[in-house]
């Protein structure tokens, strides 16, 4: 995917806003539709039925006539993808879109070209004729703009910051904190591993963002405490102000522009990482980390409220703030096959030197000092060289109690019996 920061014009804004409106609407229409499907039932239409209903939609409505009918089918071939992919693609069922938070379309290429197989060949069809592929229209303008075609509102400018037009079939329009984007569907060229031989391990943390085996350790940015400062600002001022009035808005739209800043600098800071890593190192590991469940709330029930809820929340929102997903995802994009990701626990309690597993050993958040072999390390990079060596420890193995049951871990010392041999690895 490349994304482009988009400008168009006041008038062209209030078309394609209204685009949106007509993508969400027939967005969330297929969602409802297929909510009503229950165990039993005929199969909820398809994107060819959905399609025939949306032209009997349009007929009926005058504001959905009033709108441009590629963009409301290209909604239903969105959702149709979505609904296939909803084991795959971890977003799981698709689900409603929200006005101001969701705000987007997608466009289909108007301009035919020539398709061609893999080998080169011109594609064609059962009949001999050629195929004849969609590809979207995109012209430079100089070498900092190019436009691009959107249904209704003619030519829209973009701001070029890639070398080279990019040539996708379909192109997906966003609107976010006040900000237009457009993004083109593109599948990157792999990077070419240096072919050194060089493995790397990744430790993810809160306090460093990503400590790697060879020492260095890589932190995202943040935003600044005076930024943070005036986050606090226009949220206490959005609060005070009376509800619905135009101060109201203007602080929230102050508190979203500045949380988009923070959300750029992370992704910018994952872009230029990932393509570090899969340039420098034929290898990349990752400790495997659930991030899901990591950050899931502590929030509990009306019954069993959790405990320290605010601080979990906190916690949450520095892991979230930190990009690991993110990072290991595009690491991933540009080094397809050259990424692993190796068990996470005990990386950190595990001495790298001699591979004894202690509690005792990390003395503290930075620093670790084997129990065994008096090994002294950062804790960090500790862990980053444990993965790099694709070593966790060997779980536990689980005591059952016959028959599938399992008994629960009772009071447990961290003073552990010697090891068997299968803690020491090489580490040459
Ligand atoms: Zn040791």
């Amino acid at each position: 995917m490349s994304r482009f920061r988009a400008y168009p014009t006041g008038e062209q804004a209030s078309i394609m806003l209204n685009h949106c409106a007509h993508a969400r609407y027939v967005w969330n229409l297929a969602v409802e539709q297929h909510s009503h499907w229950y165990k039993g039932r005929k199969a909820a239409p398809g994107f060819a039925e959905q399609c025939r209903q949306l032209t009997e939609a349009r007929h009926d409505s005058e504001w959905l006539r009033a709108g441009n009918a590629d963009v409301q089918q290209q909604a239903l071939k969105d959702f149709t993808r979505a609904k296939n992919a909803r084991f795959t693609s971890g977003f799981g069922e698709p689900a409603w879109r929200k006005k101001y938070v969701h705000e987007g379309f997608r466009v289909i290429g108007t301009d035919r070209v020539a398709e061609f197989e893999a080998d080169g060949s011109p594609k064609l069809n059962a009949k001999g004729k050629q195929v004849m592929g969609r590809s979207v229209v995109v012209q430079k303008l100089n070498r900092r703009w190019a436009q691009v075609k959107v249904p209704g509102c003619g030519w829209v400018r973009f701001r070029l910051t890639r070398a080279g037009l990019p040539k996708a079939k379909t192109f997906r329009v966003t609107f976010r904190r006040g900000q237009w984007h457009i993004a083109f569907a593109v599948i990157p060229e792999p990077i070419d591993a240096p072919a050194t031989g060089d493995i790397i391990g990744i430790d993810r943390g809160v306090k460093i963002t990503a400590a790697l085996s060879d020492g260095r350790r890589l932190n995202c940015p943040q935003l600044t405490v005076r930024e943070r400062a005036q986050i606090r600002k226009h949220q206490r001022r959005a609060a005070r102000a009376p509800k619905g009035s135009e101060a109201r808005t203007a602080a929230y739209a102050k508190v979203a522009k500045l949380k988009a800043r923070e959300a750029d600098r992370r992704k910018d800071w994952c872009e230029k990482t990932s393509t570090m890593l899969a340039r420098t190192y034929d290898l990349v590991r990752f400790e495997k980390l659930n991030i899901k469940n990591m950050t899931a709330s502590a929030k509990g029930t009306v019954e069993q409220p959790g405990k320290k809820v605010r601080q979990k929340a906190g916690l949450n929102r520095a892991i979230l703030a930190q990009g690991w997903g993110l990072l290991r995802q595009r690491t991933e994009h540009k080094a397809p096959g050259r990424v692993e990701d190796v068990p996470a626990p005990y990386t950190s309690l595990r001495c790298s030197a001699c591979g004894w597993i202690e509690k005792n050993s990390r003395k503290s958040q930075a620093e670790f000092v084997c129990v065994s072999c008096g090994f002294t390390c950062n804790a960090d990079e500790n862990a980053a060289t444990n993965v790099a060596a694709g070593q966790g420890g060997i779980p536990r193995p689980r005591r059952s109690a016959g028959a599938g049951g399992m008994t629960a871990a009772t009071g447990r010392s961290s003073v552990r019996e010697p090891q068997p041999t299968w803690v020491g690895i090489p580490l040459s």
